[in-house]
């Protein structure tokens, strides 16, 4: 048994079943600042805690492709020109995105998250893979859309051959939310917005999950392809990280897809 045994990612079943190796890291204690593998919240700890996740992945963190994040609903189309871009630093990740499209196999598409909604994206007859970082902002922006809109025009992916995971985020049981963001979800134009929010003791409440799933499944993602992995972020202080409810260490964790290359 080696020492990576000691982190242990979660996986999706649909992917796992697949075999496209992915994953979401969590909060852990046997690693330093809680395993967060942020280099802005853990700039001290996040190469050597992204070393012990990505082994225990299975991925290689040299060739991982990560964004500089900014809450858009901008999306990148990577190729090998960009691996290992953002895996050892913050400045060479890709600027100004909240989406990683990925076509070559062996090249780990990450996404950061605390509360915001990861989804990874997989269309296993192209293949091609695509990780996506969906807080109250991008969704609204239509980050999903644009990339599955992209996935659509650029690739000629069909939606029904899509196979969605949800990641951890913050849920609406702990996601009151101003009026702006349900103004801002209403008009992204999906006719059934509504199974998204919730007013509750005088407040609206947001289901960012809920939300994905709406957006895909009105693009033609079957529900039958899309996963929910892990559960509410502040509902859960020792699995995962949250902005929201920050206990301890502020941190992010990742969630990771890769094309498997054809040795596998
Ligand atoms: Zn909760």
């Amino acid at each position: 048994m080696t020492m990576h045994g000691m982190v242990h990612p979660q996986r999706s079943r649909l992917l796992s079943d697949l075999g496209v190796p992915h994953g979401i890291t969590t909060r852990t204690t046997v690693l330093p600042d809680d395993g967060d593998v942020s280099f802005v919240t853990a700039p001290a700890s996040a190469r050597a805690n992204r070393q012990a996740w990505w082994r225990a992945l299975g991925l290689p963190l040299e060739r991982t492709v990560c964004a500089q994040q900014v809450h858009g609903n901008a999306i990148a189309c990577v190729d090998e020109r960009d691996a290992g871009r953002g895996a050892w630093c913050y400045e060479e990740a890709i600027s100004g995105v909240d989406g990683l499209i990925v076509t070559a196999p062996g090249i780990p598409v990450a996404v950061f998250c605390a509360d915001c909604l990861p989804i990874l994206l997989y269309a296993p007859q192209r293949p091609i893979a695509a990780a996506i970082h969906a807080g109250w902002r991008g969704t609204t922006q239509g980050v999903v859309v644009r990339a599955l809109e992209m996935l659509m025009t650029r690739y000629t992916v069909q939606p029904r051959d899509l196979v969605a995971v949800l990641g951890p985020a913050i849920g609406s049981c702990c996601y009151a939310v101003g009026e702006e963001v349900i103004t801002a979800w209403r008009a992204l134009g999906l006719a059934n917005w509504e199974a998204a929010v919730e007013w509750q003791d005088g407040h609206w409440r947001f289901d960012l999950r809920q939300a994905a799933q709406l957006v895909l499944q009105a693009y033609g993602v079957p529900a039958e392809q899309i996963e929910c992995v892990g559960g509410c972020t502040a509902c859960h202080p020792d699995l995962w990280f949250s902005h929201r409810r920050p206990v301890g260490h502020e941190g992010r964790f990742a969630a990771v897809i890769m094309i498997p290359t054809m040795t596998e």
